[in-house]
């Protein structure tokens, strides 16, 4: 598992949360022109806390 800098989605309709795992297929499945660095003041993917 990897922890990259926190990253989030901007697209409506994607859950308001926050990734930080290259291993979150959540996170892999943001299409690049949707994904914001940041954490948005989002909470943690679970999935992602869950990688660690
Ligand atoms: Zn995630």
């Amino acid at each position: 598992m990897a922890k990259v800098p926190a990253f989030h989605s901007k697209k409506p309709s994607d859950r308001n949360v926050y990734h930080d795992n290259d291993k979150c297929t959540e996170g892999n499945n943001i299409e690049r022109q949707n994904k914001v660095p940041g954490t948005g003041g989002r909470p943690q993917c679970e999935h992602c806390k869950r990688l660690g």
